[in-house]
């Protein structure tokens, strides 16, 4: 990188809130510490925190197949009891915050800001008074499915599967959105299939998010969105999260960071750049991390938190204002955390 970009870039950075609106940081911390390892935040992940400047990271916990349905609740209160003593562990790295001021105030003692979210509603299978419990536990937004039916609805498959009828959201899923917003819970839609995210659109009253999705119109996977689903979550005030997954960014996996810019640049052109952010899902530091038949080898196109000045620059060079890459980076969704959070 060019001297004077490398020192743009740095100083935007470190004016900058940024955001990654999604991290499996939870779920991995729960099978890495079930084999009975510790610090896995501060030997893992910290250094790529602070060297991309992330101030706020949406932890989310996230249930496999094989523990479902049975061990669902146990799980996910597991993940949050293993991230809680990953915490105390290492003390002055990181915290779960449980409002956008406590986000803020984590970054200005030098600390990363945890937020936790859920990957799907599996944990509470039918019951929703469960919700209120998990918000008690810090959880501040809800990924309605995963890519898999439950029951709230049913999620959108990576690539073309035999199956029955699509479905949208179930009477409790619409129960669970209204209680989601009552409860301030961001509702996260990626993973949604196209069916229920229309009965989401239709009935939220609140900005939504989609913390991990690209644009259906640049990688034709249904886990992408279309421009009109875009401008729908756009018009009610929402965000969506461009993430760096090879395979969603282009059909044939063969994606660069050039790509993530590319999906930035046409969320910028359908939504408004005030609801572009980014939501990474980063997974190749995570062995194993889904050994499911649905499920794509993925990789990462960004080498880790670390990089994302790569994507700054490229940014900038695209000729975004500074402005601009501040919203992308996370003032965007800050905004709706902060709206909806608090
Ligand atoms: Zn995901």
């Amino acid at each position: 990188m060019h001297q004077q970009l490398a020192a743009r870039v740095e100083d935007l950075h470190r004016r900058a809130f940024t955001v990654d609106a999604h991290f499996d940081l939870t779920y991995e911390i729960q099978n890495r510490r079930e084999r009975g390892q510790r610090k896995i935040i501060e030997s893992s992940y910290l250094e790529g925190f602070r060297q991309g400047r992330v101030d706020l990271v949406v932890s989310a916990m996230f249930i496999a197949d094989y523990f479902l349905p049975e061990m669902g609740l146990r799980r996910a209160l597991d993940q949050i009891s293993h991230l809680l003593e990953e915490i105390e562990e290492s003390p002055g790295t990181c915290r779960l915050c449980r409002s956008t001021g406590e986000a803020l105030a984590a970054r200005q003692a030098g600390e990363t800001a945890l937020f936790l979210s859920l990957e799907g509603a599996e944990p509470l299978q039918d019951d929703i008074q469960l919700l209120r419990i998990f918000h008690e536990l810090g959880v501040r937004a809800l990924g309605l499915v995963w890519s898999r039916r439950n029951m709230v609805g049913d999620g959108a498959f990576f690539k073309p599967a035999r199956s029955g009828q699509r479905g949208g959201l179930s009477r409790f899923g619409v129960q669970l959105v209204e209680r989601a917003e009552a409860l301030g819970m961001v509702i996260d839609v990626s993973h949604l299939n196209d069916e229920g995210l229309a009965d989401v659109l239709e009935i939220a009253s609140r900005p939504l998010i989609a913390s991990h999705s690209n644009c259906r119109a640049l990688a034709g996977t249904m886990r992408n969105l279309t421009d009109a689903q875009i401008e729908a979550i756009a018009a009610g005030g929402g965000v969506i999260g461009i993430n760096a997954v090879n395979h969603f960014l282009r059909d044939d996996g063969a994606a660069t960071i050039a790509d993530m810019a590319d999906h930035l640049d046409h969320l910028v052109k359908i939504a408004g750049v005030a609801h572009a952010g980014l939501g990474l899902d980063l997974c190749d530091s995570f062995p194993n991390h889904l050994n499911l038949e649905e499920a794509l080898p993925t990789r990462d196109v960004l080498a880790g938190h670390q990089a994302l000045a790569e994507l700054t620059a490229l940014l900038l060079a695209r000729g975004y204002s500074d402005e601009a890459v501040h919203g992308i980076l996370g003032g965007n969704f800050l905004r709706v955390f902060k709206e909806i959070v608090g």
